[in-house]
């Protein structure tokens, strides 16, 4: 059979995309396949945040938030441009913890890893400092650390760019439908979600990362005695016209233990979550119910001055995330940490992924190739903590620098368009703009700033097939585009670029 592989991958989320780049980087041959668009499962869905995890010190995981902080610091090496601080505001609220307990715990997270790009954190007195201006008067102390915000899709098509650039296979709308373990090789049943034809793969090891499908998916591999138990949370979040001036987010206790963050948002808006509470419906159509915006907003209009109502709410997401199973009642309290289970037989190894943060995927990369290394002896050691993501290979290492020679070489770039460029695609914008030399060069304009030949880039190198992978995954314009917009911007595609050989 045709296209056998080292290693098949099931799911086109953070985690799947980042195995399949560490893999191919070390020499193997991969293949993977997301049934949807890539990041279109939880990792578009997140809260955004590269972080420790200032909470998980509470559970005592101390060796999950290290790993995360270490991460932090990599990551933001790495893709400069998808990943920047951020400065969170910690209210204090005497009858929640006491002081001293807070002071540790940020103790901890300045010191349990080292910070080469992140200041320290330090205490507040909000009484004329303008992190205070839009809280209730109430507040009147608080703390401030930093964590870092990141483009959470964006970071998957980089992964996926990474893969595809060390010679990976990366198979988009393709439905994973069976898996057997033959004498010699996997044998992998796939089906073109657009065409629905099926068609075959062979690997020598089964990689299942699938995120909150891994059992859906797990019940369709043969023979496996595997078992496993998992708990599905879900999560949303609510965007609406920014709250406060500044470029500093904060972190809300709300009255049942969980965190609320409200997020500096594309400049214009303030994104608010998350909730917290177990799945049990189908995860192809999960959205935010109306308790958990009563909720969000509830937990808002504690801490604000300014009060806010469903009304406000411009936009809306929801995730589920899989977590390890547990006791716990609350799923607020189950370990972010991941499980890579692995059973052996006939020498064909299916490793099984659970759980996880977009915060750890590439140690988690780096822990399954690990697990894999005595069934491929000959591939290369760990390489990728030092290797920038496509787009994140900055002059000096310095976004900023990179971002205003950019501004130069293109003056005739509207501002806007020239920053969301820059932050987008990073170093990779030259691929966009080759033989771009004025406004006109970009083609047609359907609207808000996006043009003919950043769809074209899209489409061509970054799997884009939809509008709604163009204006919600690979871009965050969606919050501009009215119905008539996004109705408009699927035709052009359809006309367009029918014919047009898509990237694979
Ligand atoms: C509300 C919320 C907030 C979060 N916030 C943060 C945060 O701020 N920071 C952080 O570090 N982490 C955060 N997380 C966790 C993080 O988002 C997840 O751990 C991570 O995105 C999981 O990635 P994944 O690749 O394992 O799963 P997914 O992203 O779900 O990817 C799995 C993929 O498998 C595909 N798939 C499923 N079935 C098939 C099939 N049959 N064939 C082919 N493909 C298939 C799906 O379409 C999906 O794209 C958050 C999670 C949630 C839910």
């Amino acid at each position: 059979m045709e296209n056998d592989s080292d290693i098949f991958i099931i799911g086109g989320g953070i985690n799947g995309t980042a195995i399949a780049a560490d893999a191919a980087g070390r020499g193997l041959s991969v293949s993977l396949c997301e049934k949807n668009d890539l990041a279109s499962g939880t990792s578009s869905a997140s809260s955004k945040l590269i972080h420790g995890g200032l909470r998980y010190l509470e559970f005592y995981e101390f060796g999950l938030v290290r790993s995360a902080l270490r991460e932090r610091e990599i990551l933001l090496g790495r893709a400069a441009h998808l990943i920047s601080p951020l400065e969170f505001v910690l209210p204090y609220e005497k009858h929640l913890r006491s002081r001293w307990l807070v002071r540790l715990g940020l103790f901890f997270y300045d010191h349990l890893a080292k910070r080469n790009y992140l200041p320290a954190s330090s205490g507040l007195k909000f009484k004329n400092d303008h992190r205070g201006t839009a809280l209730s008067p109430a507040l009147k102390t608080g703390f401030s650390y930093f964590d870092c915000f990141a483009d959470d899709a964006r970071l998957v098509i980089a992964n996926a760019l990474l893969a595809k650039n060390k010679g990976a296979e990366i198979l988009t709308r393709t439905i994973f439908l069976s898996a057997k373990r033959e004498k010699t090789a996997w044998k992998i049943a796939l089906q073109d979600a657009e065409t629905k034809k099926n068609f075959y793969r062979q690997a020598k090891t089964l990689i299942n990362v699938s995120g909150p499908w891994v059992k859906a998916v797990h019940a369709n591999i043969s023979p496996s005695d595997l078992t496993f138990d998992i708990e599905l949370d879900k999560g949303s979040h609510i965007v609406v016209p920014k709250l406060y001036e500044g470029n500093f987010a904060y972190v809300l206790q709300n009255r049942d233990q969980r965190i609320a963050f409200v997020i500096p948002f594309l400049g214009k808006y303030s994104l608010i979550g998350t909730t917290d509470s177990k799945f049990f419906a189908n995860l192809d159509t999960v959205k935010i119910a109306e308790i958990e915006e009563e909720y969000l907003c509830k937990a808002i209009n504690y801490y604000f001055k300014n009060p806010i109502t469903k009304q406000n709410i411009l936009w809306s997401y929801s995730g589920v995330r899989c977590l390890q199973a547990s006791h716990e009642t609350r799923t607020a309290n189950i370990t972010r940490d991941y499980q890579l289970l692995i059973e052996n037989k006939s020498d064909l190894p299916l490793l099984t992924v659970i759980g996880g943060k977009l915060t750890t995927h590439r140690v988690l990369a780096e822990a399954t190739l690990k697990k894999l290394g005595p069934y491929f002896p000959k591939m290369g050691g760990s390489w990728t903590a030092n290797q920038p993501l496509p787009g994140g290979d900055f002059p000096k290492n310095d976004f900023s620098y990179f971002l205003t020679q950019f501004k130069q070489a293109f003056s005739w770039l509207p501002d806007e368009i020239a920053t969301r460029y820059a932050k987008n695609y990073g170093t990779r914008v030259n691929i966009l703009l080759t033989g771009v030399n004025n406004l006109s060069d970009l083609g047609d304009h359907i609207a808000h700033g996006l043009y003919q030949k950043e769809l074209e880039y899209l489409i061509h190198y970054e799997w884009a097939k939809t509008a709604e992978d163009v204006l919600w995954r690979r871009t965050k314009l969606g919050m501009l585009f009215s119905a008539e917009e996004i109705e408009k911007l699927e035709r052009y595609i359809l006309t367009t670029f029918q014919n047009a050989k898509l990237s694979s």
